[in-house]
């Protein structure tokens, strides 16, 4: 058989591939709630991306399937085994500012511009065509190939959820939805709160302070378990000392320690500012984290019991512990990385619940069983007690899967580049299947768009990754 020029077999499609990737970008597929109904779950515009990109699979000769509005499917080939292509046409809301309107999909200096032109419509029309070079070439596959339409990837992933509770796991397969060359590794991702009753708190039985200088009235950091807190605040009665002392004392901390930040005395009560650097909660070491450099100032003060009891667990098992080092957590992963520690949000006040939200990513090596199990004690030290809002599992696809070298191979054959495989603190699609692995579209070296203003692919770009999703495919199916 003659070699196939999967670039020259992309580029006799590319004004199709343009103009249909346009007219799908034109759709604003954002979760509405508001238009909800039964078989369109999150609203009509999200219905109606779906039905456009079904529509040009079966207009392609691929059979397709609706699963009650939540995800969809379009296959084609013959065999036993099953490709899983998994990508999602919803996308997050336009916000403000762009150079040219988010759902006109123009193109501006080689850049298709529009919400969703690389999360995820224009990958996701990238993979259709790619399929449809594969059809059109009538080349011979022994497995399935099966498209997976996800809607809404951007909020709960409520559609594979109730996807896979009734369709077919696919054999292996991947989602352009992420970065080239390959993704094969995704840390454990959960989201933690370490709860404190009053009632928890008096049953701890500690013994009044003496000499208290102030009571902690309240403390409160960050919005997000999975953001560094960028604000803090604190707000203290002074006993002991006067309110002007205390403010005095926060001011030379401050400085001292090259922190931002204001004091402000007020009605009798003295309010401590705590400015922080707010980034991603997968790389805390790299941020400020406003409430536990504010704990760590008000372990200096002698406060009320509950109060110290607050501030010191913070001091002792979360101020500037990334790793999890205190909590006796700390684990190294040759492969994926560190357990990280992020602490997301700081909540206290008299009379209520006190709170820590933490957001920790662990490598495979090691189980959330063990490292749970340790926090809960360590908690339990100071009457929390630890609540699981949100574990995903580590995700590892091994990397001498003929997935993953088959991928690695087709990605060098295209661009001539080698093609390392990452691993990640986050989560992408790919982890939805059994074996799933994320690929592409954003190249190396390209500043990432998505979800950002003027979010734009490069029309070069969509065509080398139509190229690539088509041999890719091939090559998987064959
Ligand atoms: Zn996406």
């Amino acid at each position: 058989m003659t070699t196939i020029n999967w670039l020259e077999e992309t580029n006799k499609r590319k004004e199709d591939l343009l103009s249909t990737t346009q007219a799908f970008l034109r759709i604003k597929s954002v979760l509405d709630p508001e238009t909800a109904r039964e078989g369109a779950p999150f609203g009509e515009g999200i219905r109606e991306a779906l039905d456009f990109a079904l529509g040009v699979c079966e207009k392609a000769g691929m059979t397709i399937k609706d699963v009650g509005g939540y995800a969809a499917h379009a296959e084609f080939g013959q065999g036993e085994e099953l490709i899983g292509i998994l990508s999602h046409v919803d996308v997050v809301p336009e916000g403000d500012g762009w150079s040219t309107p988010p759902y006109a999909a123009e193109i501006v200096d080689g850049r298709l511009v529009a919400r969703g032109a690389i999360d995820d419509k224009g990958p996701t029309m990238a993979a259709i065509f790619a399929a449809k070079i594969v059809m059109e070439l009538g080349l011979p596959l022994s497995k399935r190939v099966r498209f997976i339409l996800g809607t809404d990837e951007e909020s709960s992933w409520q559609c594979v959820k109730t996807y896979f509770e009734t369709e077919e796991m696919p054999t292996m397969g991947f989602t352009p939805d992420a970065d080239f060359p390959l993704i094969y590794a995704e840390k454990g991702l959960t989201d933690l709160t370490l709860r404190q009753t009053v009632e928890a708190f008096q049953r701890l039985g500690l013994s009044a302070a003496e000499n208290v200088q102030a009571k902690l009235v309240s403390l409160q950091a960050g919005l997000r378990m999975n953001m560094v807190p960028d604000k803090g605040v604190a707000i203290l009665a002074p006993i002991g000392l006067d309110s002007h002392a205390i403010a005095e004392h926060y001011r030379q901390y401050l400085q001292g320690n090259s922190l931002t930040g204001e004091a402000v005395e007020k009605d009798g009560f003295v309010q401590l500012h705590m400015e922080g650097v707010s980034v991603h909660g997968m790389d805390p070491s790299k941020g400020v984290n406003a409430g536990t450099e504010l704990t760590h100032f008000l372990q200096s003060l002698a406060l009320d019991e509950r109060g110290a009891a607050y501030v010191g667990f913070a001091d002792r098992y979360l101020y500037r512990q990334h790793g999890g080092d205190a909590l006796g957590i700390a684990h190294v992963d040759e492969e994926m990385g560190a357990l990280t520690v992020n602490t997301g949000v700081l909540e206290y006040e008299v009379d209520k619940d006190a709170l820590f939200r933490l957001n920790i990513r662990y490598p495979h090596s090691i189980s959330f069983e063990n490292w749970s199990a340790l926090l809960t004690s360590h908690g339990a030290e100071a009457g929390f007690v630890l609540e699981v809002a949100e574990h995903l599992t580590p995700h590892r696809v091994d990397p001498q899967h003929p997935l993953v070298t088959t991928l690695q191979r087709v990605y060098t054959e295209q661009t001539g580049e080698e093609a390392g495989i990452i691993a990640i603190g986050g989560a992408t699609y790919g982890r939805s299947l059994d074996v799933g692995v994320a690929f592409g579209p954003l190249f190396p070296g390209r500043a990432d768009s998505a979800h950002q203003r003027n979010e734009h692919i490069l029309v070069d770009d969509l065509i080398k990754a139509t190229a690539i999703y088509a041999q890719a495919i091939y090559e998987l199916a064959k």
